[in-house]
């Protein structure tokens, strides 16, 4: 058995070092591309690219290749992208379909074995242990959420409990008769669920046993972040993947949580400055493209995720040297523009979740008022600010509309509302509704 005492699920690949990481990638990155010639839409790929997969001799060489993203996906059959027989797959799932009609991904037996290892090691240095309850709070299904971390919960010998995702009152009721230890839950619904502890007269903190909770799915700020972890009591790691790169697993914070490693053992990295295609440095800002070293069934070669973020420099301390992203600022399509300023839903987020009185939810309303753009940010309250003093609502209302103002620069219009009064949905939360467009046409 494992000591339980080392944090480190897979140690010899975790703690391998910079140089020969890079040696792994490039000897599988070869193999990946002779696969890659079993398939018939990379044959036309390398072929139309000029690209011999063949003359691969470092990873730089990979660059000549050109990057592909969802639309790629989209633009062939599915199986098109096979390097095995449609007999050796097992499995398939899609993405969530959050921009567009969902992209399929096929597994093999042992893409599903090197999927839930993945997942493992990231549980593993989280600290979750075989001692521990974990609820899967995640919709099951073509959702890579559920069935992923769910493998890998088992494989690490953790009990688990499919609890999939809605269904509120059941949650908290699995939680508190079964001692659940750890959740895997989407962020904005994990902060919604507070609502229902209250409403049940019950502390999350005082009557739960809950210690660890890996987050992930969708965008979310460290003021989120430190949110739930007062309120709930638990440590939040955040957890980072895309169906394309088979889901959850991808990169995943470590007890330090500065930033989230991504198993370079598995993926090549690149981060791309998205309107000229070339690599950032290190630090700075760019799109997050992916290549597939463990996949055998439906390799992805230089995906675009459409991501921004930063590699963080530097060594962590944990000792891993698989290179550590930041917090995910959101998809380069998640930006909006009122008034000629570029603005992502976290940066909003930031402020609110900073600001004592909100509650667990908001909304960004965009619209057009005659000629005019408006933006609109509806905020939940706190049950004691809505039943409390209508001065301190006011006073509310304006330290928000000031403290956006002088991050977005861009004064909106703050509404504060009922708590529980917005939508929430079970899955991804939607934060912005742009309602310009249908009425630009008229
Ligand atoms: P879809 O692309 O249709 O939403 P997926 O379920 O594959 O389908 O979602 C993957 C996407 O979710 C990622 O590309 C990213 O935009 C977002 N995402 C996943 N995990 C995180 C995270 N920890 N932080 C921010 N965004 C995340
Ligand atoms: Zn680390």
């Amino acid at each position: 058995m494992r000591d339980e005492k080392d944090g480190f699920w897979n140690p010899e690949v975790e703690l391998m070092g910079a140089e020969d990481i890079r040696r792994l990638q490039l000897e599988r990155l070869k193999g990946v591309l002779q696969r890659c010639k079993n398939s018939p839409f990379y044959r036309r790929w390398f072929r139309d690219a000029g690209f011999d997969p063949d003359a691969v001799r470092t990873l730089e060489d990979l660059r000549s290749l050109p990057p592909m993203d969802k639309d790629t996906l989209r633009s062939v059959e599915p199986w098109e992208f096979l390097t095995v027989p449609r007999e050796d797959i097992v499995r398939m799932h899609s993405s969530s379909g959050t921009t567009g009609r969902a992209t399929v991904i096929f597994h093999t037996w042992k893409d599903i074995q090197a999927w839930t290892e993945l997942g493992a090691r990231c549980l593993y240095m989280t600290g979750v242990r075989r001692s521990d309850v974990f609820q899967n709070m995640m919709g099951y299904g073509l959702f890579t959420g559920g069935l992923g971390f769910h493998y890998a919960a088992e494989r690490l010998g953790a009990m688990v409990i499919p609890s999939g995702s809605g269904n509120s009152k059941r949650q908290i009721y699995l939680m508190r008769e079964f001692g659940t230890t750890v959740i895997h839950v989407i962020p904005s619904y994990a902060l919604y669920l507070l609502d229902v502890f209250r409403e049940m007269g019950l502390d999350p903190r005082r009557d739960t046993r809950l210690r660890i909770a890996l987050v992930g799915a969708e965008p979310h700020t460290e003021s989120l972040r430190r949110r739930l972890e007062e309120a709930y009591g638990f440590k939040a790691y955040n957890s980072y993947g895309l169906s394309e790169m088979s889901g959850p697993g991808v990169a995943f914070e470590c007890p330090f949580q500065e930033g989230m490693h991504v198993w370079e053992d598995a993926f090549i990295l690149e981060v791309l400055d998205p309107r000229t295609l070339e690599p950032v440095p290190e630090g700075e800002e760019g799109e997050l493209v992916f290549t597939t070293l463990h996949r055998e069934g439906m390799p992805l070669l230089r995906y675009r995720t459409r991501d921004l973020a930063f590699v963080y420099p530097g060594r962590c301390r944990c000792g891993r040297e698989h290179r550590r992203i930041s917090r995910i600022k959101g998809r380069s399509d998640d930006m909006f523009i009122v008034k000629g300023v570029n603005i992502f839903p976290m940066q909003v987020e930031k402020v609110l979740l900073e600001t004592v009185g909100v509650g667990t939810n908001y909304q960004i309303v965009l619209d057009m008022v005659g000629s005019r753009e408006e933006m609109r940010v509806r905020v939940e309250v706190t049950d004691e600010i809505w039943h409390g003093d209508v001065r301190e609502l006011q006073s509310l209302q304006k330290r928000i509309t000031a403290a956006l103002r002088d991050e977005i620069l861009v004064t909106p219009i703050v509404e504060l509302v009922e708590p529980g009064s917005l939508p929430k949905g079970e899955g991804k939360a939607v934060r912005v509704v742009d309602r310009r467009v249908d009425l630009g046409g008229e």
